[in-house]
């Protein structure tokens, strides 16, 4: 029991939430809050996507189904990953996840344990390594660096790898900085991994539709070598504005495959059977809005940095994936996290510190530019006003 209780408080928490509930509650006060901390898209859900579901509903489609997700949609994540990257998948190493979320939550239950060792991007998403210190395993953060354009360092990863390290957590196009780890990189860090081979992989793909600058997205189940250990975690909250559906998918090596789904089994029983029938309709149907969505966010994106770029002492860097911005705010003087607070409390734009992803995101925050283009401009001129008119506090 105690053992219980004491991992239950090494669990972490995701701040943007909790900000998210601040901005919903300044703003139910009356105040004009500009929300650039959530990372959703603004978008709905494309309609032939919601007809699916209503359909699905229609026809009777109530019960469980099974607890790895219905065959025609297995089939259907395997068909998209071989059209998009060549990536050879059996619909049987497939698994429909309530989610993104739960698949690290579960590759890491599987490689955690005191004496252990989990390799996750700092800054990086935080409940990887909320997750890691739940297990009782020692999280070795991997330094994602500004100076390396917020990608992977393949030799600087390769170097912390130890005896007792089990897990790698890759993402790239990453979250929080909107780095996009170059396939060079990522070739030479699997021809590293494989002098490695009882390190598995987990890799973070949730952004894989969203890149720019003509970066095209590297699969890390297209490497050979490795393939019998990469996790892949994948979904549709993102690419298609489906993050209150809560559908998403991992591809497990053999080994594994069974033990997530008797987790499933244990956990979820199986995801929302309209849901799926939803995310069938958003794979197998027309790409356009996607593509349209994308398209938006590359506009944004260049309108967020070159206002970021203008404020007194903030500089950003043009991030090539996700839909965030993750300026560097150090010639602010501002504690990043004091910075996002007092933007919220002040000057009513949610923004969230660098630090709530690690401790390499002091001097730095995270805006995501999920929001019109209106309220980025609103937005950045508010906090230009108050980095003039505020002394660092
Ligand atoms: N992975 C990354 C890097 C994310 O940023 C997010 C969501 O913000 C997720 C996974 C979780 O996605 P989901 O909402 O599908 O659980």
């Amino acid at each position: 029991m105690l053992q219980t209780i004491a991992a239950f408080d090494r669990i972490g928490e995701e701040n943007a939430f909790a900000v998210l509930a601040r901005a919903t509650q300044l703003a139910a006060q009356g105040r004009d809050i500009i929300n650039l901390g959530i990372g959703q898209p603004d978008f709905r859900t494309p309609e032939h996507i919601v007809e699916a579901a209503i359909k699905a509903l229609h026809d009777g489609h109530h019960g469980y189904t099974p607890a790895t997700g219905i065959l025609p949609l297995r089939e259907a994540v395997a068909a998209d990953l071989q059209k998009r990257f060549g990536a050879r998948v059996s619909p049987d190493e497939v698994m429909i996840m309530p989610g993104g979320k739960p698949t690290m939550f579960m590759s890491i239950l599987m490689f955690g344990e005191p004496g252990a060792e989990i390799m996750y991007p700092d800054p990086g998403f935080p409940i990887y390594r909320s997750m890691i210190e739940y297990t009782g395993a020692t999280p070795v953060p991997v330094p994602i660096r500004e100076e390396n354009n917020f990608a992977f360092s393949a030799e600087e990863t390769l170097k912390l790898i130890t005896p007792r390290t089990r897990l790698l957590i890759l993402n790239s196009p990453a979250n929080p900085t909107g780095g996009v780890t170059p396939k060079t990189e990522v070739d030479k860090l699997v021809a590293g991994l494989e002098r490695h081979p009882d390190v598995a992989i987990m890799s973070d793909e949730i952004y894989d539709h969203m890149l720019y600058d003509g970066e095209t997205h590297v699969c890390l189940l297209t490497y050979p070598s490795i393939r019998d250990r990469v996790i892949l975690l994948n979904g549709w909250s993102k690419t298609y504005a489906m993050t209150g559906w809560r559908l998403g998918y991992a591809v497990w090596p053999g080994r594994l495959y069974d033990y997530a789904r008797k987790l499933a089994v244990n956990l979820h029983s199986c995801v929302n059977a309209s849901a799926q029938f939803a995310g069938l309709a958003a794979l197998t149907g027309p790409q356009d809005a996607v593509a349209k969505m994308v398209a938006e966010f590359d506009r944004r994106r260049k309108v967020v940095v070159e206002g970021l770029n203008k404020l007194p002492g903030v500089s950003c860097k043009m991030p090539k994936g996700a839909f965030y911005a993750f300026p560097n705010v150090k010639r602010t003087g501002w504690k990043a996290k004091t910075l996002a607070s007092s933007l919220l409390e002040d000057a009513g734009v949610a923004v969230i510190g660098g630090p709530d992803f690690g401790i390499l995101g002091e001097g730095y925050m995270r805006l995501s530019y999920a929001n019109s283009t209106e309220n980025i401009l609103r937005a950045l001129e508010r906090m230009g006003d108050f980095l003039a008119s505020r002394k660092a506090a």
